[in-house]
């Protein structure tokens, strides 16, 4: 069992594994290095955030599919203050809104090694997979 030190409804990362997530495939591919996501087998629609029933037709029958690791950066800005906890200390830093094409989806991450004023709107990005310290995966965006 992962070893957490913040009350769990107030820890930005989910508990990972099966016993605490029906969408545990979603962090088993991405310690894999694979960024996917849920498609509903009924009416098709691909669903972002990963999902076990598809809001749109109430269906569970749900495929894991691939997404693109790269996009464009269609907003940013950079969070000084009000971060969520654990990440205190770790301000200022950015966050972005990235555009994928194939399926079209927005996607929002925190951006790794750019503050505001590296960024710009178009800017490619690319998916960084990141290992908390107790082997949990996230996954942030950092400038192609
Ligand atoms: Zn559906």
């Amino acid at each position: 069992m992962p070893k957490i030190d913040l009350p769990y409804m107030l820890d930005f990362c989910p508990l990972q594994t099966e016993d605490f997530t029906r969408i545990h495939e979603f962090f088993t591919n991405l310690k894999e290095g694979k960024f996917t996501t849920t498609k509903c087998k009924s009416c098709g629609e691909i669903l972002w955030q990963p999902r076990v029933v598809c809001p749109h037709c109430n269906s569970d029958e749900m495929e894991w599919i691939d997404l693109p690791q790269e996009g464009k950066l269609f907003a940013f800005t950079e969070v000084f203050y009000g971060a969520p906890l654990g990440m205190e200390d770790d301000t200022p830093f950015s966050i972005g809104i990235v555009d994928l094409e194939d399926p079209k989806m927005k996607v929002l991450a925190r951006v790794d090694d750019a503050h505001y004023e590296d960024l710009e709107f178009g800017q490619e990005m690319k998916l960084k997979i990141i290992t908390l310290e107790d082997g949990r995966v996230w996954f942030r965006w950092v400038r192609k």
